[in-house]
């Protein structure tokens, strides 16, 4: 007999309803959004308990020799939030901030980012809590092959497969399938993604959030009757993601007009020449004494009066204290949960077009799909047939998200997660509950 989830005794209960919202978890911040999309699609009960939970959750305490000879124990988390449709997949973060709430919330942005633009994977997260500047790159290596050790139990090609994400970088992706393959006894690419191009990357996997911020941007621009060429862009966080979208948003005819990291930014009411502040970060490790420009701090950054405001680095930026003072048209988000759920109705009422995190910023996971895809095939894409095949994919998906978000009259971070929690519904009805 089929699974019924629609059991008539059954009803919507919502535990956490009630409770203070902390505007800054994570986690709560994107239940809050699952749950409004999950009465606008009159979600059976069934499904809306299996997906408020994570489906598996690993702490480990990672030892590590410090090259001092002393031993520090980290603690590292993996979360795998939903494999109805596929692998989990998601990033690796190293940093001081990584708390369960944070990794099951990125987890599960994974499952509704991987739906959102239809490839066949689940979602899951990993983090690390360390401060990575202050440790040597032998010391790195050690944590991560410890911390791959301790999460080996999920890992694999078909079962859980990491990546990038704050501060981690194709380094620690080979220390990672370095560490997998020994276990294994033979080597295997598929594991992780974001690899270096020599071991199994894929060609326009560093570029491929940027491209994909771009593409959904262009997409939002043309939405509005705005131009491309002379727009002026705003972006908070020059790492991996905000200094590629803002260097191909500046190729296309933008002007960035302000750059920030967390040592603070740069206005230039001119344009700041992106690939010179690149030059600076690659040499300073920031953008500290870039000095091209008025110095400015972050909020200020983010209430400047722009086109576009890319908020490119971490979470709860955009908040109940500064969303009333943000002057940008459109907000691109680059980053993962950089709104806060309650600054999200601050922002729909003064108009401003929200391209949600799960929609901009998910032009990465995409080309680790196609990495993924190029490692078990064994066959390699030049980088016109990623960038075409990622650009593709974006347009098609900001489009499905904005048919829904006009249906329905909901803005399109709700439209997003209505259409992510649609597919993965749909795989549990009709997978069924094992038993
Ligand atoms: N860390 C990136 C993200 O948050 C990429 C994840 C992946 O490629 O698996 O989307």
């Amino acid at each position: 007999m089929a699974t019924d989830f629609r059991l008539p005794t059954d009803r919507i209960v919502r535990p956490d309803k009630d409770r203070f919202l902390a505007e800054e978890n994570p986690f709560e911040a994107m239940m809050s959004r699952f749950d409004r999309a999950a009465e606008l699609l009159d979600l059976e009960p069934g499904i809306y308990k299996i997906l408020r939970h994570a489906e598996k959750i690993i702490t480990v305490a990672i030892p590590v020799m410090k090259d001092n000879g002393e031993v520090e124990v980290y603690t590292g988390h993996r979360v795998l939030y939903n494999t109805a449709r596929g692998p989990a997949k998601g990033g690796i973060r190293f940093d001081m901030a990584v708390n369960i709430d944070e990794v099951k919330a990125l987890a599960a942005w994974m499952t509704w980012k991987c739906a959102v633009v239809n490839i066949p994977f689940g979602g899951s997260k990993g983090g690390v809590v360390c401060d990575p500047l202050m440790m040597s790159v032998a010391e790195l290596e050690r944590l991560t092959r410890r911390y791959t050790a301790g999460i080996m139990s999920v890992l694999g090609p078909d079962s859980d497969v990491p990546a990038p994400d704050v501060n981690t970088n194709e380094r620690v992706m080979a220390w990672v399938m370095d560490t997998y393959s020994m276990r294994v006894g033979h080597t295997v690419t598929a594991v992780v993604t974001g690899k270096p191009i020599e071991m199994g990357g894929s060609l326009g996997r560093r570029e491929a959030t940027g491209r994909g911020c771009l593409v959904v941007t262009k997409e939002a621009l043309a939405h509005l009757g705005m131009p491309i060429k002379g727009t002026t862009v705003a972006v908070q966080g020059f790492g991996n993601v905000g200094s590629i979208a803002a260097m191909l948003m500046q190729n296309e005819g933008m002007v960035i007009t302000a750059i920030g990291d967390r040592t603070g930014g740069y206005h230039n009411k001119a344009g700041i020449d992106v690939l010179d502040a690149m030059a600076h970060v690659k040499q300073h490790g920031t953008l500290e004494g870039y000095g091209k420009g008025e110095s400015i701090g972050n909020e200020e950054l983010l209430s400047l009066d722009v086109d576009v405001l890319v908020p490119a680095a971490l979470e709860n930026v955009i908040t109940t204290k500064n969303a009333a003072s943000i002057r940008a048209r459109v907000i691109c988000e680059g980053a993962n949960g950089p709104t806060t759920a309650a600054a999200d109705a601050i922002l729909d009422e003064k108009g401003i077009f929200v391209i949600p995190d799960i929609l901009a910023n998910a032009g990465g996971v995409t080309v680790s799909y196609f990495e993924w895809v190029q490692d078990r095939g064994g066959y390699f894409w030049s980088e016109a047939t990623v960038n075409e095949r990622l650009t593709d994919i974006m347009q098609r998906s900001f489009q499905d998200v904005l048919r829904i978000a006009q249906q329905h009259k909901v803005n399109l971070r709700t439209a997003a997660y209505m259409l992510a929690i649609s597919r993965v519904s749909t795989v549990h009805k009709l997978r069924g509950i094992y038993a």
